[in-house]
């Protein structure tokens, strides 16, 4: 089995570079701030959409 190289499996999740234990799980510390930036941007950027889809949209009963 060949395991590929996923994106966040063991890479920088901000710039996909391979990461570094110091700044598990980030490159390097700028990486690091950059999501933390997301994060603090994020908290005040959340959309109003409700979690729970109450939209029943069934299967196709592939009936004519
Ligand atoms: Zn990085």
């Amino acid at each position: 089995m060949v395991s590929a190289s996923k994106p966040g499996a063991g890479s920088c999740p901000v710039c996909a570079k391979p990461r570094d234990t110091k700044f598990k799980p980030f490159c390097s510390k700028r990486c690091a701030d950059v999501d933390l930036n997301r994060w603090l941007s994020g908290n005040y950027a959340i959309p109003a959409s409700p979690d729970d889809d109450a939209q029943d949209s069934g299967e196709a009963d592939g009936k004519p």
